[in-house]
Formats: structure tokens, sequence, C-alpha cells
């Protein structure tokens, strides 16, 4: 775990549960791609680059997730590099309890005040600020869906690196329920990546790959099953509280505060999405929000 793994001779990444890119932008000095879940991850990677003898010269964080954003703090305090993200991942790197309030939907109860939601604070510049060209040549990808505005990072040696558009196989069988905030954007996204051609592909969260059209099918055939779940659960009309449990059961999930708040969410944008085209309607009886299959 932790060891740095080559695909190119510039490009690569370390391996550890969120992956992070490395791309050798000059022949001293490297950009990680994301920083890892926490200090500890952070300075593991530090000492990968360090065994290579590169410096770090920037990080580039792919979204706003804890375990992307949970090194970046190590890594800034110690090597002075600048951090770089999509404008939000920016905002909940300064504001960390951001992500654990979207998620409950209001101030969130301890359980869910954890490091696995909340980073330690850090200071991330917007993307639109990072001199790409310095950097390598670096090329940002719009990959949103998963996360409100997530990026991908092509470099110069043709290697994509996917932060959390795709899930592999093993993943999407265990928990069903792969984490969204926009369905309608997640699909998208997963179009565009069929229409990629690279010489690697790199998701956070799978294998490394030459070709992702298997993995991005395979991704969007689980979304649209999840849906029509949901679709079944609401035929008679359904509180929340219940179409969640329904999900539980159906996929035999094991609950808890913490996979409440999450498939939760990724439920609640689901049911979002299904309203907004058409196919379930909101309706309030008895002083109950109803989802009803339409
Ligand atoms: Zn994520």
């Amino acid at each position: 775990m932790y060891e740095l793994v080559m695909l190119t001779e510039r490009s690569g990444y370390i391996e550890c549960p969120a992956k992070m890119g490395v791309f050798l932008c000059d022949p001293s000095s490297a950009v990680l791609i994301d920083a890892g879940s926490d200090k500890d991850a952070g300075k593991k990677a530090l000492k990968a680059l360090d065994s290579k003898g590169w410096t770090l010269k920037a990080v580039i964080n792919t979204h706003l997730h804890a375990d992307h954003i949970g090194g970046n703090k190590l890594v800034a305090n110690r090597t002075g590099a600048p951090i770089y993200g999509p404008s939000i991942a920016a905002a909940v790197a300064g504001h960390p309890i951001l992500e654990p309030t979207v998620l409950y939907g209001g101030y969130p109860p301890k359980q869910l005040r954890n490091k696995f939601l909340m980073a330690e604070p850090s200071a991330v510049k917007p993307i639109e600020e990072a001199d790409l060209a310095a950097l390598g040549g670096l090329e940002v990808l719009q990959l949103p869906g998963h996360s409100m505005d997530m990026i991908g990072i092509r470099t110069p040696d043709n290697v994509v690196f996917l932060a959390d558009c795709v899930f592999s196989e093993e993943t999407t069988q265990k928990y069903h329920v792969n984490f969204q905030y926009d369905i309608a954007q997640a699909l998208a996204t997963l179009d565009y990546l069929e229409t990629l051609e690279a010489d690697w592909f790199v998701p956070a969260h799978a294998a490394p790959c030459k070709d992702i059209k298997p993995l991005a099918q395979a991704n969007r055939a689980k979304m649209l099953e999840v849906a029509d779940l949901l679709l079944q659960l609401c035929e008679d009309g359904k509180g929340f509280e219940d179409i969640l449990a329904g999900v539980f059961t159906h996929y035999g999930l094991e609950m808890n505060i913490g996979q409440h708040a999450l498939v939760g969410s990724t439920v609640r944008s689901y049911l979002s999405w299904l309203a907004d085209t058409g196919r379930i309607s909101l309706e309030i009886a008895d002083n109950r929000l109803l989802f009803k299959a339409l």
C-alpha cells in the first residue's frame, strides 16, 4: 500500500484506497492528483515522491470528498505547494462541515462529524487559477455527477485520471448504490467517458485500465437498476425512510448512521432525477412527503 506505480515514464499513481495520481511535470518535480484521505496518506505520498528525488510542485483536487482532500493540509504545510481544485471543492476544503451538512440536510449529528466526512481544513485555489502549462501541460476534464463539479486530468502522455466517476465491478456488486450527487450529470459523464481514448485510465476506486467502456457500461447498468428498484418501491406512494429501508433490504446492505447519510443522500438524488424526468410525483399526504411512481 502507498507504493508508487508508474504507468508511463511521467505518469503513475500511488496505490491506496483513493488512488492519488502522480505526474512528473519536469525532471525533478511532480504534481499530485488528490492528496489521500488523511495526514498519514499525505505523508506517505510525499515519501513516495521523495524516494524518487522528486519535490511536490502542486496538488490538484478532483472533488470535495474527504478521502481525496484529507491529505491537503499536511502536504501543503510540509512543502508549501499550492493546491487547486473545483471552486466547490475549495469551499468545502476551507469549511469541512459543509460535507456532512450537505449529506445530512442540516447540522449533522456527531456520528457524521468524523474524519471520513470532514477533512482537516486546507486552502484550495480555484483550478482556473492554475497555470496548467507550467504544470507540464495538464488538461482538465469536467466530470460532474458523483460530486458537484468533479474534474479529471489528462496528462500530455495520454493518461486520464478519472476521480470517482466509475467504481470497480467488485465495489458495485458489493454496495450496489454507489454515491452520486446528480444522477443526470453522472449518466452524462458515463456517456462522455465512452467517447474518450487514452493509453491509460486511472479511476480512484478501480484498477487502471486501457479501455474504460466496459466499466462505464457496468456502472450505468447498475445505476439504471437502482432507478428501476426505486420506481418499484414507490408504486403505492412511499415516504423517504420506507424507500431507503426497501433499498437496504433488497440489496442486503447493513444500515448504520454513516450509510443512512451516504446512501440516503444518493437515494434522494435518484428521486429528484426520477421526478425531474416525469416518472414519480411528490405529494404531501397527512403531513408526510410521499414519492409516487407515475
Ligand atoms: Zn468521491
